[in-house]
């Protein structure tokens, strides 16, 4: 008799899920990246209790058309990539159409949408992956996001959620590397009411620097801006008097993605060799520009990591442009550490 079976499309979700939704920041990390891919200039993001209450995500983007709103919620369902040649050049946030089901199977999720502003929209509901509503509701255009009770069906994982300070720190941080990658949106962060992060949107890079890291950081930043054929370089690196204990202000972005990079991070130290104390580290936010065809972003679920096709010569490119903007700034030390 034959045992094996292909698993039903509830249980593949929950697994899923294991991988994709790993706490509360996660899943603000996913919705914010649709937010954005939908085009939206104002994201504003409020949750409870470290996210385990809570999580609402708000925007003014695109919105969904009602008749994709189910659709939405299954497997690989995603409107972003449509042949298998596009992954080779992605250019949205998102692409493997994971995240809402992911989301959906381990939580309780409502969501308002609508993909025009005559007021018309469309209201979901899903309970641990069981649809529940689904019918028309007045909305204006965009998409707002509820997510209650993460987790509520899977007390394993529940019992590994830290403290609600944790919780919330990794959802700062996630906000932070977002709203840095993406200066020419506004972002609003808000803990139990109380507002934690508020960004223009104004597209100046240096004003979300001042609104994360304070206006000392702001003021202490030097901007870079490189390009080889290959590669375009931009953003802020601190001066190196200005330093920091760890090395959390690192803030590398590709493909309007924040992503993390051995590699990279080796080489902006090697730029800063000799010129920081030990054991302190800079404040430095930048942006890659390469063609998609350079940068493999599917190698990891959450898309943290990628591939670099010209890995090396990228290395030494930005360890050689860090430099040259630090030597022509580090005649007049003036040391000075965050406060
Ligand atoms: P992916 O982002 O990989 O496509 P998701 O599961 O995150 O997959 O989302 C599925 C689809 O739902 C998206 O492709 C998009 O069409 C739609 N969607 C999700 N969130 C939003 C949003 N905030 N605004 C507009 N469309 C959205
Ligand atoms: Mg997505």
């Amino acid at each position: 008799m034959a045992k094996i079976h292909v698993l039903d499309e509830h249980i593949a979700n929950q697994i899923a899920a294991g991988e994709v939704v790993e706490r509360p920041a996660s899943v603000v990390k996913e919705l914010v990246e649709n937010a954005i891919d939908a085009g939206s200039t104002v994201i504003e993001v409020s949750v409870e209790e470290g996210g385990l209450q809570s999580i609402r995500v708000k925007d003014n983007g695109s919105g969904i058309e009602p008749d994709d709103c189910e659709t939405a919620f299954y497997r690989h369902a995603t409107s972003k990539i449509v042949t298998g040649r596009d992954l080779f050049q992605i250019t949205s946030l998102g692409f493997r159409g994971e995240a809402l089901p992911s989301i959906a199977a381990v939580s309780k999720v409502s969501l308002l949408t609508a993909s025009k502003d005559d007021g018309v929209g469309r209201k979901i509901e899903i309970e641990g992956g069981n649809l529940r509503i689904n019918e028309d509701s007045p909305s204006g255009q965009g998409t707002d996001f509820a997510v209650r009770e993460l987790f509520f069906n899977t007390p394993a994982r529940l019992k590994y959620m830290k403290s609600i300070q944790t919780e919330l720190g990794h959802i700062s941080d996630t906000m932070y590397r977002t709203a840095l990658a993406h200066p020419g949106i506004s972002f609003t962060l808000h803990h139990n009411g109380n507002q934690l992060l508020r960004t223009l949107g104004n597209g100046d890079l240096l004003q979300v620097i001042a609104a994360i890291y304070g206006t000392s950081a702001a003021k202490a930043m030097l901007p870079v801006t490189a390009e080889d054929p290959d590669f375009k370089i931009s953003g802020f690196v601190s001066r190196p008097e200005w330093t920091r204990s760890n090395r959390n202000g690192v803030t590398t972005i590709v493909g309007g993605r924040h992503i993390r990079s051995n590699g990279l991070n080796a080489a902006i130290m090697r730029a800063y060799h000799t010129l920081l104390p030990i054991n302190r580290y800079p404040l430095l936010v930048l942006k890659f520009d390469m063609h998609p065809s350079l940068v493999d972003v599917n190698v990891h679920p959450a898309k943290l990591e990628v591939r670099f096709s010209k890995e090396n010569e990228l290395y030494k490119f930005v360890e050689e442009e860090i430099r040259k903007v630090l030597m022509g700034q580090s005649l007049i030390p003036r040391p000075s550490k965050e406060p």
